[in-house]
């Protein structure tokens, strides 16, 4: 019997599908601007120095290989919250945030959504910004909760649409869950101000919402890791019981390790054993429990102190290098007389920016170019260097003449 013959071919994805015509492309001058993966100066991927030597550390430790518990290392998810939260944050010292390692981010943000399913009493919907990374919504949707939009993007001003956004989260059921990204916005690179947060933290509250930051990008914004976290610390600072999830994907650069936190402010230290105990039903048919590599990593940086000062100078070098694309795209797009207004290629914030390019432009700049991006027009500022800026700004100008 042929069991599947009625499954249908799926779309592909809209991110990974353009590594894939990317790497079909065998032009020397191909530039991808696709996946957002941090690259150096010669475009290539960065091990940063902390991490190889963190490794050289549990080389000589020839630890073992058992299991981690469902929940994860209880080492590296302190010093991740701690990271996160700061270490004097109130619930931290007193001890009532429920935590577990998770697969990265994309894990986090799964073990929320398969708790939420299971234990939210209030609407079981989350609202999301509109635009957002591609996989909250199938994240979302896959464990039966709904999705919802809040607007975010002003395409008049390639800014935040600060209204349209606080009237959308107040008109949500009261007690609705509102996704927020902590920092660097993906794929817009537009960020509320520090005014505008302590505002959405007030209407959040009136309205009795749950905020989940998704912080996948902490340190990248910035280059500091605790301005980075000015949303979150706030939020928590004004009582809200926020859920995170945390990725170490980019500021560590551990993409394929998958290390991150996912994480609950909870009233007490009983209501977080409570919800932990909780937290392991899901995760455990999910996948039992974490790896282990990625985890020990982070928990030896975090842990040594030469190590967590190497890295924060090695974020804030990841952080330089593409404040210092911005602007010097778009000093060339204007040297190039490029119709329009490109102001936002240096005020955006993070690993993307959101050119503006329509759909049509992206595809010829993908035939006539060799350069690629999503079809929103999103790009990895990453993707540029001193090589290919010069390149990129040619044949972005002449894609919008
Ligand atoms: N959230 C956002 C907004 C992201 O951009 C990403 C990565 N692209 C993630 C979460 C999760 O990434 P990872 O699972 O690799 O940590």
């Amino acid at each position: 019997t042929d069991f599947w013959a009625t499954v249908q071919q799926g779309p592909e994805d809209p991110i990974l599908g353009v590594q894939d015509k990317f790497n079909a492309d065998k032009d020397p001058k191909r530039v991808n601007l696709g996946v957002g993966a941090y690259r150096d100066e010669n475009g290539k991927p960065w091990v940063l120095d902390s991490v190889l030597k963190a490794e050289d550390i549990l080389q000589k430790k020839k630890l073992n290989k058992e299991y981690l518990p469902i929940t994860g290392a209880a080492d590296f998810t302190k010093l991740a919250s701690e990271l996160a939260y700061g270490k004097e944050s109130k619930p931290i010292v007193e001890d009532r945030i429920a935590v577990a390692q998770s697969i990265s981010g994309t894990g986090a943000l799964r073990i929320a959504t398969g708790f939420l399913s299971f234990h939210y009493t209030g609407p079981q919907v989350v609202y999301i910004p509109n635009p957002t990374w591609g996989n909250h919504i199938p994240i979302v949707e896959q464990t039966g909760m709904k999705s919802a939009r809040y607007r975010y993007f002003d395409k008049k001003t390639v800014g935040l649409d600060f209204e349209g956004m606080k009237e959308d989260i107040e008109a949500a059921e009261p007690g609705s869950i509102i996704l927020l990204h902590a920092c660097a916005q993906n794929p817009t690179g537009i960020d509320p101000t520090k005014e505008q947060w302590k505002e959405l933290s007030i209407l959040l509250k009136q309205k009795q919402h749950l905020a989940l930051f998704d912080m996948a990008y902490q340190g990248f914004a910035s280059g500091d890791v605790s301005g980075d976290a000015f949303a979150v610390r706030h939020f928590v600072e004004q009582g809200h019981q926020i859920i995170l999830c945390q990725s170490f994907a980019k500021n560590l650069g551990l993409y394929g390790e998958r290390a991150g936190t996912f994480s609950m402010v909870c009233s007490s230290k009983e209501e977080k054993n409570r919800v932990l105990s909780q937290v392991k039903r899901v995760i455990r048919p999910l996948y039992s429990s974490p790896p282990l590599h990625g985890a020990q990593l982070v928990a030896t940086i975090l842990g040594t102190p030469e190590l967590l000062e190497l890295w924060l100078t090695e974020v804030k070098k990841m952080a330089d290098r593409i404040i210092d694309m911005r602007s010097k795209l778009y000093d060339l797009l204007v040297k190039l007389e490029t119709p329009g207004e490109w102001g936002h290629i240096k005020s955006q914030i993070g690993m993307f920016s959101f050119t503006g390019l329509t759909p049509e432009q992206v595809t010829a700049l993908a035939e006539h170019a060799h350069v690629y991006m999503t079809m929103d027009g999103r790009i990895s500022m990453a993707g540029l260097n001193d090589h290919n800026v010069q390149y990129f700004a040619e044949s972005m100008s002449k894609a919008v003449k």
